[in-house]
């Protein structure tokens, strides 16, 4: 079944995918976006092989798998993308039927997955909404990594040389907001999303009062 005749029976639902490097603030700026507003958002939870972080829960952040259950679960298709995101690292894969559950219902899906996987979702579902994340700069991503402080020195450098190709392939997506400050960020992303409803005649949703943020 294709992903746009699922979708049919409720026009309002969409596929909103956000990228940008490791610690750019993805998941900060997300939180309040779902917290500040009324929009249907939900959450798409990834499968990946990687370990669960200090406080990060199964089933919540993600689901934790092993690298034989991710591949026999990729094998079997049930993941809309899967990629190797740092190469010969861990696995990260966006469970197909919950999405397009989720999008069936109305719901606005948000994927916060790599460059890679951004473009093969795009491929399969042209109208989604693609959001980058930019840091101000390299150096201001690199101390935002230090000061998470959930990384190794090793794995921090990894990732800073992961952003740079990210940044260099991003020319793609729809739209792209630099989180410098992150009340302007979250007032860049809201008015985003606002007229992308508005393109969409979702005139609920355009009109939303966001006053909260
Ligand atoms: P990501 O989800 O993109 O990996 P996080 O949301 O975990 O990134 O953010 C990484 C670190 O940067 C966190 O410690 C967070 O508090 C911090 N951070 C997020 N946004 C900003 C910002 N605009 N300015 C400074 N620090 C920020
Ligand atoms: P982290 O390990 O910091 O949670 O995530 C590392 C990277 O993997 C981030 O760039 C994040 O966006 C990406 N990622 C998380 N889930 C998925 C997924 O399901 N698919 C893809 N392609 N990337 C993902």
């Amino acid at each position: 079944m294709s992903e746009r005749r699922e979708r049919e029976p409720n026009s309002e639902g969409r596929v909103i995918v956000v990228s940008g490097p490791s610690g750019v603030g993805k998941g900060t700026l997300l939180k309040r976006l779902f917290a500040e507003t009324d929009f249907p958002l939900v959450s798409s939870v990834s499968a990946t092989t990687r370990s669960p972080r200090p406080g990060e829960e199964n089933g919540v952040h993600y689901w934790f798998l092993t690298r034989d259950e991710f591949l026999a679960r990729r094998e079997r298709g049930d993941f809309l993308e899967s990629f190797e995101v740092y190469p010969g690292g861990a696995w990260y894969g966006t469970p197909r039927e919950t999405v397009e559950r989720a999008v069936a219902a109305g719901k606005w899906v948000v994927l916060e997955i790599d460059v890679k996987g951004a473009r093969s979702v795009l491929e399969k579902i042209p109208d989604a909404t693609s959001i980058f994340i930019e840091p101000p700069s390299i150096d201001s991503l690199r101390e935002r990594l230090i000061g998470r402080g959930s990384e190794t020195p090793e794995e921090i450098e990894k990732r800073v040389a992961q952003a740079r190709e990210e940044i260099d392939n991003s020319s793609f997506y729809g739209y792209r907001v630099e989180n410098d400050d992150l009340d302007v960020a979250l007032a860049e992303t809201i008015e985003i999303l606002k007229r992308d409803a508005a393109r969409r005649g979702d005139a609920k949703n355009a009109n939303q009062s966001t006053e909260r943020a």
